[in-house]
């Protein structure tokens, strides 16, 4: 763990080396957030002032919001050059919009964070020093849940436990979408289209050299949160359904187990009934085995159902978002960073 001495001088260290600036885009997906943006950028601009190292472009991705987000975004982007915005056509999703601030975003590495001050910013020269060391991919992982009720604590411990036994890769666990990323995970993530995206999977999924650093994540800074439980329930079907196969090899398995007890079952029957002509009886057993295999049978055409519509969805290959308005000028990225060539008007 570094302290924030040892941050400064190692990152100060860096610049005497380095002659070209590396560039950071702080990437922030915000959805009716009108009331912390300007806290947000106080607090930024504080700590971003203390880095003289590399050069930050703040780019506020609004996805749609309802409210005056976007006006509130506009001001500071007038006020501030290094602020520029990404306005979506509509409401896509905080997963969508990370995406399209990923494609936007033309620099060295990308630190995505929550607009609700959730994601301490004073963690960012933390997570520099450390990509500068070599990480490709430094998350922030939270030490404890804040502000999240015990239900939903435990909602979230089962989930991913869950998650990981039944997939193939590991996935992080606790970890938010607060996260710095070398250009290389950021080309990565881009070459993934899929529409249904579960960016914490395709996080682990990418590789390169991880590091988890610790936060204590605080209470929202103000607004609310845009998770209901039925989104929360939405996105761990999600999580599942785009990261393994593994319902679909449980449907096998469970329809195998239960065909040969049924086969058992049957054999006893038929055997009862032929040596001692047992008169029709049992009305409850059959009631009891119809109604359990009815809801068998529905469970995994729902498991196949979710399969295929992934499937149908993928096939109609619509772009993952739509833009309305773009305030920046998007360069085309050169590893050696010597230029970066304009590639017009998106
Ligand atoms: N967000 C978004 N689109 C959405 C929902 C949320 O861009 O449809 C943004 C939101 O503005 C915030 C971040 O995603 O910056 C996390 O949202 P929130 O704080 O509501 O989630 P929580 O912290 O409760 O998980
Ligand atoms: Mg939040």
């Amino acid at each position: 763990m570094y302290n924030r001495h040892d941050v400064f001088s190692l990152i100060h260290r860096n610049e005497r080396m380095n002659t070209i600036l590396d560039k950071i885009t702080l990437l922030i997906p915000c959805y009716n957030e009108q009331e912390v943006l300007e806290q947000l950028w106080l607090r930024l601009n504080t700590i971003l002032g203390e880095i003289s190292a590399v050069s930050f472009e703040i780019l506020f991705i609004n996805d749609g919001s309802t409210d005056n987000t976007l006006h509130v975004i506009k001001k500071l982007a007038a006020q501030h050059p290094q602020i520029s915005y990404l306005d979506l056509s509509r409401n896509f999703g905080k997963e969508l919009a990370m995406i399209a601030g990923l494609d936007y975003a033309d620099s060295d590495a990308v630190i995505i964070m929550d607009a609700d001050l959730q994601h301490p910013p004073e963690l960012i020269p933390e997570m520099i020093a450390y990509w500068k060391e070599g990480y490709d991919d430094v998350c922030a992982k939270r030490r404890q849940r804040t502000g999240e009720s015990f239900i939903r604590r435990w909602a979230a411990n089962t989930f991913y436990s869950l998650l990981q036994k039944i997939s193939t890769i590991k996935i992080q666990e606790h970890v938010g979408d607060f996260r710095l990323l070398d250009r290389r995970c950021v080309e990565a993530i881009k070459l993934m289209r899929e529409t249904q995206r579960y960016t914490k999977g395709i996080f682990s999924w990418i590789g390169y050299r991880k590091k988890e650093i610790l936060f204590d994540s605080a209470l929202r800074a103000a607004g609310t949160t845009k998770w209901s439980w039925l989104k929360l329930i939405n996105l761990a079907i999600e999580g599942i359904t785009s990261f393994t196969t593994f319902p679909l090899r449980l449907s096998s398995i469970a329809g195998l187990v239960i065909s040969l007890i049924s086969f058992a079952y049957m054999g006893w029957i038929i055997f009862n009934t032929l040596i001692f002509g047992d008169p029709v009886q049992g009305f409850p057993t059959l009631v009891s085995i119809i109604l359990f295999l009815g809801g068998i049978q529905l469970i995994f055409l729902g498991v196949i159902g979710e399969y295929l519509a992934r499937v149908f969805n993928e096939t109609k290959r619509r772009p993952l978002y739509l833009v309305n308005e773009y305030n920046g000028k998007k360069s085309l990225y050169r590893r050696d960073r010597l230029h970066f060539e304009d590639q017009g008007e998106n």
